[in-house]
């Protein structure tokens, strides 16, 4: 058994590993480089002969987005994937190749039909086994790694009974709308995310009432507050905290909370989708978010919600708001302002002192948010300068990743094992840190930084 990475060995993109097994291998994740790593090419640099099967620990993008390069390079296997991964991934595809590659209708359509016929949907907790062609079978279990909705580790056990761990993305602990994950029992190997091998963040408990905050106090000028989102994760958590703040606000007496009052739109096309695939699969959400549908509730899909599908209401919205400076939460992607409908509210709006802007994800190099959140106060978008005035605020309890205390837990808690800990998706300092703590609470394991890997 050997492990290559194709991506995510030194960066937090372009998640794509081999698991070889003697002439044959099995791919898990086949994402696209982004940020600054967008540089880096998509094109598949390996054979794909050998490859047997793809499988998918979630829909993000830089876990999924080099599928369309894989397919083009020949690859015709099964790809297994969670059920609800599976529902996602042809609406985060066919996003990236109507937008990115300006594929046609037809050419796309064409492109989705044979990623389905190639998907093999796994339950959680359910054993699947993967045949090789030498007759050797592996099993594969996906276990809820409360990132996204959908998101997995991977639990393999190969011909010879050892167990490899893949963790994709694991989410934070104590997050309302999904499930923490929790540890396997038993890994000879583990190939461990790091994005935040080096960070803690604290503030997942108290996220929403950080959020409350922030909107009050920008709601005393008016002005729009722009909420950068993924479509995929974060859109869903933040409207999850937004439905609640106003049902609580609601049943206060006295009518002097804005709340009631305050439009909230989420202007994304795919984000809307991808919140239907949410409600689509409440029975993988959270105890605390199943309790609030059993009472009555629509967490996802409230009524002060509105929501935007074409372009002329995006546009007319944008411009209203220029001119009248009115209070509305906006919510639209991307989530690093490197693309998508934010751009033209980040645009209209950067140069107003009454907007605030809530970065609540992760900013990578070379984004636009970064450049935010670093305190910018001139921008480019559309190569134009745009004058910031607008206040920013970084959120970190919207992480969708577990920091470095989640991590440890993750890792403390795998009873039997691992002889072997590969750090990936993350920068080398945070694997770097990330390593001198696993390696006192597992001191019998061998630590290894993939971003110090020698490629020769
Ligand atoms: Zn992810």
């Amino acid at each position: 058994m050997n492990i290559l990475h194709h991506g995510a060995r030194d960066g937090v993109t372009g998640s794509c590993h081999e698991l070889q097994l003697g002439e044959y291998s099995l791919l898990i994740d086949c994402g696209a480089f982004q940020g600054e790593e967008a540089k880096r090419s998509n094109d598949i640099n390996f054979p794909v002969e050998p490859i047997k099967a793809l499988v998918l620990t979630h829909c993000h993008i830089d876990h999924v987005g080099r599928i369309p390069w894989l397919l083009a390079a020949g690859f015709r296997g099964p790809i297994y994937a969670t059920e609800a991964t599976a529902s996602l991934l042809p609406l985060m595809l066919e996003d990236g190749l109507k937008l990115q590659l300006g594929l046609s209708d037809e050419k796309c359509e064409a492109f989705i039909r044979l990623v389905r016929s190639q998907l093999k949907p796994v339950p959680f907790d359910c054993r699947a086994q993967i045949m090789l062609p030498d007759g050797q079978d592996v099993s594969l279990v996906f276990r809820q790694a409360g990132h996204i909705l959908g998101s997995a580790y991977l639990e393999f056990t190969l011909p010879d009974r050892q167990k490899v761990v893949f963790s994709g993305d694991l989410g934070p602990s104590q997050t309302p709308l999904l499930v923490d994950p929790v540890s396997p029992a038993h890994a000879d190997v583990l190939v461990l995310e790091s994005t935040y091998g080096d960070k803690r963040h604290p503030g997942v408990e108290n996220r929403e009432q950080v959020l409350k905050a922030i909107v009050e106090q920008s709601l005393q000028d008016g002005g729009a507050i722009l909420i950068p989102a993924f479509s995929l994760g974060r859109t869903q958590e933040v409207l999850f905290d937004l439905e609640n703040i106003v049902v609580q606000e609601q049943a206060k007496t006295g009518g002097r909370s804005p709340w009631p009052a305050l439009p909230i739109v989420l202007d994304s096309p795919l984000a809307m989708k991808i919140t239907q695939t949410y409600q689509g699969f409440k029975r993988l959400w959270a105890q605390e978010a199943k309790a609030r549908v059993h009472s009555g509730r629509h967490p996802l899909d409230f009524e002060q919600c509105t929501q935007l599908d074409s372009h002329e209401d995006h546009i007319g919205l944008v411009n209203r708001l220029k001119a009248s400076g009115e209070p509305a939460v906006i919510i639209a992607a991307s989530g690093m302002c490197s693309g998508g409908r934010i751009m033209n509210y980040l645009e209209a709006l950067l140069p107003d002192p009454r907007t605030d802007v809530v970065l609540i994800g992760y900013q990578a190099r070379g984004t636009l948010g970064r450049e935010l959140q670093n305190g910018a106060n001139e921008v480019i978008i559309q190569n134009q300068r745009i004058e910031v005035k607008a206040r920013v605020h970084t959120m970190t309890g919207y992480s969708a990743h577990a920091d470095q205390n989640d991590l440890l837990r993750f890792v403390r808690g795998i009873e039997n094992g691992p002889r072997e800990i590969r750090l990936v998706h993350g920068d080398r300092p945070a694997q770097e840190a990330l390593a001198r703590r696993l390696s006192k609470i597992k001191p019998d394991a061998k630590v290894i930084v993939c971003a110090n890997l020698n490629l020769d």
